[in-house]
């Protein structure tokens, strides 16, 4: 089921659990700002979730509140872990679910990153 964006930070959902170390997760990088960490349903042959430390539900929640420095943390961390996987050459596709419409399920920003094979359409049906 798709979030409500206007609820406020669900300090339970499964990303601040994992950021608080009381579920695994299958890391790839962590920093000051961000973590990633392969995702449990891969729907390519790379599919790594990175999460901001800080509690934002999403991405509006995100570029309204976070401060300068937490954003551009976070964006150094996804280009450093997609260098870091060796997916910028041939490339790679990023993805933010934001709210309903978005479909995002869980409440706590996270960018996609998809890799290990060329994607065509941009959005399936
Ligand atoms: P979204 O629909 O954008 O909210 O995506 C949520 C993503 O989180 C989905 O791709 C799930 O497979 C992934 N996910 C859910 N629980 C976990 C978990 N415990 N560890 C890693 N990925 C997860």
């Amino acid at each position: 089921m798709p979030i409500d964006p206007r609820e406020p930070y669900d300090n339970d959902n499964i990303f601040a659990k994992i950021l608080r170390g009381e579920l695994p997760c299958n890391k790839v990088y962590e920093d000051e700002h961000a973590l990633a960490f392969h995702d449990i349903r891969p729907q390519a042959p790379v599919h790594v979730l990175v999460i901001p430390k800080g509690a934002y539900v999403s991405w509006d929640d995100f570029t309204a509140k976070a401060e300068d420095g937490e954003i551009a943390g976070f964006m150094r961390a996804v280009g450093h872990v997609t260098r870091e996987l060796e997916l910028d050459e041939p490339g790679y596709r990023l993805m933010i679910n934001m709210g309903t419409n978005g479909h995002q399920e869980v409440p706590h920003l996270h960018v996609h990153i998809f890799g290990g094979r060329q994607f065509f359409q941009m959005i399936a049906d």
